[in-house]
């Protein structure tokens, strides 16, 4: 669902704050108050909202470079019309049901969950009695329909529910009120949306009228409305969403990683069966917008299986290299010698080339025992895992394609924050998950396949049944479904992830994760303990600390000692040294990090 936001208006009656200022941009606890909203709307799955703007529009556009679901259009003539004619400009960017939403609202989030949950298409959102001054009453008639809007009580027959400015309304409602817009526009130009609403709603396109009693709402309309906002309705409305916060666990783990309460909460969804269209419309769209994180859209095929990561690694394996080929693994750490495992299971034609866990790879020797043995495929895993060391993928499969080697990788633990374009660092398949950095829910396996790779592989041998590839591209490709029943709620969350990720972008996820690791360095530092793999090789997101060698120190205690204040950690198994890890990745901010390193060093000096 799209979501509009008519913003274009003067707000005259808040003069001394929205003289050089739209009235959205006006600050409740520093953040604006359309900023609020628009936050709301993303939490709540929305993944385009268009705003109609006028009077000083550039605040908007300024806004939409922040939210890139945000697109503005701007109605010129904004002084003279109502807001009727604004969202009539809006049409052409309007491509689905949307949310439609005036810009000076304060509300609890619960009511656009309410409206988008309501089986019905076009529905008003009302409360009971506000007592703000400013109140637009509706009279609701049989069966919840929506009879007559006024800010006059006497002209309404029953007065019973005020209109808060949010409503649901579908393309096909949207039609007619246009249609009556156009027939009235010249008569009353200054036409407000809810009078439309109400002179439209009849027998073959009804609205409906939600009233919720005591929702907590505000509009904004004086400077009595903004300090009513202020002192009461803006604290009901943060202690009200306070109830649904989920206890926050940070995982330092290396994946699963945290996830944000939003998108837990996209996998409360209406049951629906996989097969329906609309389901695949959903895989479909989480597909395009997965293969355009990695390169061109129309260049890359993104393909999904139910599973964990290990999943797409096997799809691949098993997929990607024909009876005469011949597959050279880079194996220095746990996951590149799972790959190998894979390809023993399925006889793979493969060689394993080793390298240190800490130390970065020799390139060098590693091309010439590629041409040397003539392989036709390598496989490797972009960021080792289990020792969070960063292998310099692009310049080993720059290298392969020159020589005609297709590129097998497993980015599992990089795709979502290492920046990745297949075309430009030469990978032909790739390998990721729902789980790490894209940080959404286990149970979603994806292959990126470059297209033209993709295509090579349709007549090799079939090793297995429900990993195959290629079968499961194209049988996807003919009908928006996958083969076999997908994890459904996985991917609604895996689609809210996607959105959040897009608002945050993945360079700048690197970055916070990135500041993360500062931290924790600057604390090991401090503690004088060490590091596995040296600085500069380190991937940034995961930091494997060898053990103190304190005869205090154990482990459990320690994990038991931060899970005490919500930090999840984990051991690290390698056979080269004791270490722990410690994984940055996921919904995790700056300062929980530094909360974590002052656990950390609590714990290093007890013992
Ligand atoms: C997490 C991870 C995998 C997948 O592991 P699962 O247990 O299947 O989720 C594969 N490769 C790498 C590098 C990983 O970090």
């Amino acid at each position: 669902m799209q979501a509009v936001i008519l913003a274009a208006g003067l707000g005259s009656r808040l003069e001394d704050k929205t003289k050089y200022m739209p009235k959205g941009f006006i600050e409740l606890n520093g953040i604006a108050i359309v900023e609020w909203s628009v936050q709301k709307l993303i939490n709540a799955g929305i993944d385009k909202i268009i705003i109609g703007t006028g009077h000083c529009s550039n605040f908007y556009d300024d806004l939409a470079k922040k939210y890139s679901v945000i697109r503005t259009i701007k109605n010129y003539d904004y002084a003279n019309v109502g807001s009727m004619a604004t969202l009539d400009i809006c049409v052409d960017l309007i491509d689905d049901d949307f949310l439609l939403l005036e810009s000076d609202l304060i509300y609890d989030k619960a009511g656009l969950n309410v409206l988008i949950n309501d089986r019905r298409s076009n529905i008003v959102l009302a409360s009971g009695a506000t007592c703000s001054g400013d109140e637009v009453y509706i009279e609701i008639g049989k069966n919840d329909l929506l009879k007559n809007i006024s800010k006059k009580k006497d002209e309404l027959a029953n007065a019973g529910a005020e209109l808060v400015g949010i409503s649901k309304v579908s393309l096909k409602l949207l039609k007619s009120m246009r249609l009556f817009f156009d027939k009235n526009k010249k008569d009353f130009p200054k036409l407000d949306y809810e009078k439309v609403l109400a002179s439209v709603s009849t027998g073959d396109c009804p609205v409906f009228v939600k009233k919720i009693q005591y929702y907590a709402w505000r509009e904004i309309d004086d400077n009595n409305h903004l300090e009513m906002a202020k002192k009461e309705i803006l604290p009901r409305i943060i202690e009200n969403e306070s109830l649904y916060s989920v206890e926050r666990e940070v995982l330092l783990n290396p994946g699963p990683a945290t996830t944000t309460d939003s998108v837990k909460y996209a996998q409360i969804c209406p049951d629906i069966c996989p097969r329906e269209k609309k389901f695949g419309g959903i895989m479909r769209w989480i597909c395009d917008e997965l293969s355009a994180m990695v390169g061109k859209k129309e260049n890359i095929k993104t393909v999904l299986f139910g599973g964990s990561g290990t999943a797409a690694d096997e799809a691949m394996i098993s997929s990607c290299i024909p009876d005469d080929g011949k597959l050279l693994i880079v194996n220095n750490g746990a996951y590149g010698l799972r790959l190998a495992k894979i390809a023993e299971v399925y006889k793979i034609n493969f060689e394993i080339y080793e390298s240190s866990g800490f130390l970065p790879i020799d390139i060098e020797t590693l091309k010439s025992k590629l041409i040397d043995g003539k392989f036709t495929h390598i496989a490797i895993v972009y960021h080792e895992t289990t020792t969070g060391l960063l292998n310099p993928v692009p310049e080993i499969c720059r290298f392969c394609r020159e020589y005609g080697i297709v590129t097998i990788v497993d980015a599992v633990s990089a795709f979502a924050a290492i920046p990745i374009d297949m075309d430009r660092d030469c990978i032909d398949f790739m390998a990721s998950t729902s789980n790490k950095n894209i940080q959404a829910m286990a149970g979603a396996a994806f292959v990126f396949c470059r297209k033209q790779a993709l295509e090579n592989i349709k007549n090799y041998p079939m090793r297995n049944y429900y990993l195959n590839l290629w079968s499961q591209y194209l049988h996807f490709e003919k009908s928006k479904q996958m083969r076999f029943t997908p994890p459904v709620q996985t991917l609604y969350a895996l689609r809210q992830a996607i959105i959040e990720t897009k608002i945050e972008t993945i360079e700048k996820r690197y970055a916070r994760y990135s500041a993360c690791w500062k931290e924790l360095v600057k604390t090991v530092d401090e503690l004088k303990l060490k590091m596995l793999v040296p600085l500069k090789h380190q991937s940034k997101m995961i930091t494997a600390v060898l053990e103190p060698k304190s005869p205090k120190y154990n482990f459990d205690d320690f994990h038991d000692f931060a899970q005490k204040s919500g930090f999840t950690i984990y051991p690290g198994k390698i056979s080269q040294a004791d270490t722990f890890r410690i994984a940055n990745i996921g919904d995790i901010k700056v300062w929980e990090m530094q909360e974590f390193c002052r656990i950390l060093k609590k714990y290093m000096e007890e013992i």
